[in-house]
């Protein structure tokens, strides 16, 4: 099912359920960013990610105080850097851009070649750790809590998450204030409110990533078969959302949890 389709059949019932998603989500965000201060969001500027820049800076002066970046690892799609220009123009703001570390970039393509990633999983994790993971470690350095646009229905390794966890890489909070969000949700919440969105989305992209690593998706297939599709679906993701081979742990007893988030996100996973 497509974007189209997705509005065509959303009912009102359907848009007030987003309605009230919308402002549980909001208030997750207020309250981080009142309890866990300072927050950031890792927008990566895909279709959730738009929906959390509209809840954190759509909002003007009521919005939360919580600090937008994002990671330019320098195979983005052209698309996807005209919806940073646009989003910028849209609400009149400048986000952070973070880039990887050039000899980091150097090393990688002298020792695997250009496209490299495409050879190994290794070798693709060495491009993710270099473009992605060490920039990341740098955005949030000093920071107590990050915010990210994942649903647990994105993927099977995504199936447990909860919308507060604790990141043991980062040693930090993770907000995933879209958790329990369907595709369905997220398109109804962006038509609704006029929010920009990546032109690719419009091509069969639901999971838009770096360029050489993601493709559209054929009818019937999981929205993020497009990303490292050349991979099998447990090894799918770059090393921003994975600790020790498994997806997250939920918070530790000693983190303090906000409203609205579910008691089984207090418990320390297994
Ligand atoms: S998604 Fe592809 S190009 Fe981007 S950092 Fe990972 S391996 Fe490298």
């Amino acid at each position: 099912m497509n974007r189209d389709h997705f509005i065509e059949l959303a009912t009102p019932e359907a848009v007030r359920s987003v309605a009230e998603k919308a402002e549980k989500a909001a208030r997750l965000l207020r309250e981080a960013a009142r309890d866990y201060a300072p927050v950031v969001f890792a927008n990566s500027f895909g279709a959730e990610d738009m929906v959390l820049t509209d809840l954190i800076w759509g909002r003007g002066a009521e919005g939360p105080d919580i600090g937008i970046f994002s990671l330019d690892t320098g195979r983005l799609p052209a698309e996807t850097y005209a919806l940073i220009a646009s989003t910028e123009r849209h609400y009149g703001r400048r986000l952070e851009v973070f880039y990887p570390e050039r000899s980091s970039v150097e090393a990688f393509v002298g020792s695997h070649g250009i496209n490299g990633f495409y050879d190994s999983v290794e070798a693709r994790k060495a491009c993710c750790h270099a473009r992605k993971v060490e920039p990341l470690k740098r955005a949030l350095d000093g920071k107590k809590a990050w915010v990210t646009g994942l649903r647990a229905a994105q993927s099977p390794t995504r199936e447990a998450l909860k919308p507060v966890t604790f990141d043991a890489t980062f040693g930090l909070v993770k907000l995933n204030p879209l958790a329990d969000w369907s595709e369905h949700d997220v398109w109804i919440y962006l038509h609704e409110k006029r929010v920009p969105y990546n032109a690719l989305h419009d091509h069969d992209y639901p999971s838009i990533g770096c360029a050489p690593c993601t493709r559209a998706v054929r009818p019937g297939e999981d929205i993020r078969a497009g990303r490292w599709w050349w991979e099998s679906p447990a090894t799918k993701e770059c090393g921003l959302h994975v600790v020790e081979g498994r997806l997250q742990r939920a918070v530790p007893a000693s983190v303090k949890v906000s409203r609205g988030d579910t008691p089984t996100s207090r418990k320390v996973a297994a």
